[in-house]
C-alpha cells in the first residue's frame, strides 16, 4: 500500500512510529505536512498539490491533525476523501470530536455514560446551571481546550460562579461538569483501532492535581479494563465514527464515564506504558480495510 501520514512534524514520536511500522510491513509511507498541502477545490478531478506537484494516488491517509489546525487539516483530509482515498478518520468525524459539546451530545444520544454536563452562553442562570449538574465542586472546561489547559476545578458555588462569569465575559464557550471525585485524579485512556481496544493505560495526575494529562505532569501505567469499560470505549469510538482514537474514561461510582474522544491520540505514552505496538495495529487495520472509495461520507455532512 501507499500511505500518507498527514502531520506537521515528521519528528513527532507518533508520526515516526507510524512510518517505521508501515515500512517494516512493506508499505510505502510518506509524511505530508498538512499546512503545505493546497488544492484546486473546483476541479472535476480533485487532487492535492504539494511543493509544486500533484501528490500521487494513495491507498490510505492517516490524518494526525493538531487542535490548532483542525479547520485546514479537515479540509485537506476531505479532499483526499473526494479523491476516493481511504481516510482512517474521516474529516467529519474529526470535526465532531474536536468540539466537546457536540461530542457529548452525540454520546449522550446513544446512552453512553457521561459526567452530568451543562452548557450556557449567558450568565443570567449560572446558579441554576451549577445546581443542575449537582452543585459544587464542579469542573469548568473551555469547549476547545486541550492537554488540560482550560480545565478548572471550582470547589465552591461562589468560585464556580466567578470563573464561569469570567469565561463568559471573554466570550469563551464553556462546559460545566459534575466533578468525579472518586476518579482520584486519574483517568483511563483506551486506544481504539478498528472497533477494538488495543491498549489501555491509567494516567494519574501529579500530586495535588486533579487533571491526569501527561502534559501536566501525570504518569501512566498499564491497566486492566472491565468488560463495561471496554464496551463503553468501543461504543464511543463507533458513535464518533473514528477508526483510530483515544477514548478517555473516568472511573465513577456509576460506572465508566466518557470524558472525551481524541481523534489524533498520541502513541508515545500508550506504547511505552503498555509495551504494545499500536502503530503496527493501525497498519494491520489499513491492510484489511483501506479500499478505494469506501469512506462513508466522502466529505459530506
Ligand atoms: P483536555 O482536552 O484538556 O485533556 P479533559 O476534559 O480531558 O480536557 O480534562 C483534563 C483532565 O481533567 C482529565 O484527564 C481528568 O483527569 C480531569 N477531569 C476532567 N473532567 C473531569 C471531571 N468531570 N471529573 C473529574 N476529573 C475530571
Ligand atoms: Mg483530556
Amino acid at each position: 500500500m501507499k500511505v500518507a501520514i498527514l502531520s506537521r512534524n515528521k519528528n513527532l514520536y507518533s508520526t515516526r512510529r507510524l512510518k517505521e511500522a508501515g515500512e517494516a510491513m512493506g508499505h510505502d509511507v510518506d509524511i505530508i505536512d498538512t499546512l503545505h498541502c493546497y488544492m484546486d477545490i473546483t476541479s472535476s478531478r480533485p487532487a492535492v498539490r504539494y511543493h509544486g506537484k500533484e501528490l500521487p494516488e494513495y491507498d490510505a491517509v492517516i490524518p494526525r491533525i493538531g487542535a490548532s489546525v483542525t479547520f485546514y487539516g479537515t479540509a485537506v483530509a476531505r479532499q483526499f476523501e473526494m479523491m476516493g482515498t481511504f481516510n482512517i478518520n474521516e474529516s467529519v468525524a474529526i470535526s465532531r470530536s474536536r468540539d466537546k459539546l457536540r461530542s457529548l451530545q452525540l454520546l449522550s444520544r446513544k446512552g453512553i455514560g457521561l459526567p452530568r454536563t451543562g452548557f450556557a452562553s449567558k450568565s443570567d442562570n449560572v446558579k441554576d446551571l451549577i445546581k443542575n449538574v449537582g452543585g459544587a465542586p464542579v469542573v469548568i472546561k473551555l469547549l476547545e481546550g486541550t492537554q488540560g489547559i482550560g480545565v478548572v476545578l471550582a470547589d465552591t458555588a461562589k468560585s464556580a460562579e466567578a470563573i464561569i462569569e469570567a469565561f463568559m465575559g471573554l466570550k469563551a464557550n464553556i462546559l460545566v461538569q459534575e466533578f468525579i471525585k472518586e476518579a482520584g485524579g486519574a483517568d483511563i485512556r483506551c486506544l481504539v483501532v478498528g472497533g477494538k481496544v488495543v491498549a489501555a493505560m491509567k494516567r494519574q495526575g501529579a500530586e495535588g492535581e486533579f487533571r491526569s494529562n501527561l502534559h501536566r505532569g501525570g504518569s501512566a501505567e498499564v491497566v486492566k479494563l472491565t468488560k463495561e469499560e471496554r464496551e463503553t470505549a468501543v461504543n464511543a469510538a463507533k458513535v464518533m465514527g473514528l477508526n483510530l482514537c483515544g477514548v478517555d474514561l473516568l472511573r465513577s461510582q456509576n460506572g465508566p464515564m466518557v470524558m472525551e474522544v481524541n481523534s489524533s491520540p498520541g502513541l508515545e505514552g500508550i506504547e511505552k506504558a503498555t509495551g504494545k505496538d499500536v502503530a503496527s495495529m493501525v497498519f494491520q487495520f489499513l491492510e484489511k480495510n483501506a479500499k478505494p472509495h469506501s469512506t462513508k461520507t466522502r466529505g459530506k455532512g
